[in-house]
């Protein structure tokens, strides 16, 4: 049986999978990371050692340094790659499953924000406890792509 594991931007254009083991999966502190991912830390899962393919459309590219470049979305602008010379590795959030993913190292910790460290003790609710500050949550229609691979999307209906 060959492991496969796919994923794709937020609106589905871009649609990537990997057969095989994917190589580490890490999240990155650095300041270029922070920026391209729009986040605290990037979240990274390596493509080294697996088949990789993209399966629907094209990631662009924003060449971040002389040795990397980023690929996205240019759609919805979902951060989807890291590219350096070494390999691929694409942003955790974006696959269909990330929790079969966790990661096992953090890089880049000269760029660590001091408050990610207690992230998890702040105040936590769930979204649908919000719904008297944001009423519109309760009839809320997702046009997000669903966490599988699709033969169509949007769906023809909708277009
Ligand atoms: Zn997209
Ligand atoms: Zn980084």
């Amino acid at each position: 049986m060959t492991l496969t594991h796919s994923g794709g931007c937020q609106c589905g254009a871009v649609r990537f999978r990997i057969d095989g083991e994917p190589g580490q999966s890490s999240i990155c502190h650095c300041r270029m990371c922070q920026k391209a991912l729009g986040a605290y830390y990037a979240p990274l899962v390596s493509t080294r050692g697996a088949a990789f393919a993209w399966t629907r459309g094209n990631p662009k590219y924003f060449q971040s340094s002389n040795h990397v470049r980023r690929g996205f979305c240019e759609s919805c602008g979902t951060p989807l790659t890291y590219e350096a010379s070494d390999g691929v590795a694409i942003s955790a959030g974006a696959f269909d499953d990330p929790s079969g993913l966790p990661p096992v190292i953090q890089y880049g910790l000269e760029g660590k924000l001091a408050f990610v460290d207690s992230l998890s003790d702040l105040p936590a609710r769930h979204t649908m406890d919000d719904l008297d500050e944001a009423p519109f949550l309760a009839d809320l229609v997702s046009y997000q792509h669903p966490d599988h691979d699709t033969e169509q999307w949007p769906p023809k209906e909708k277009q």
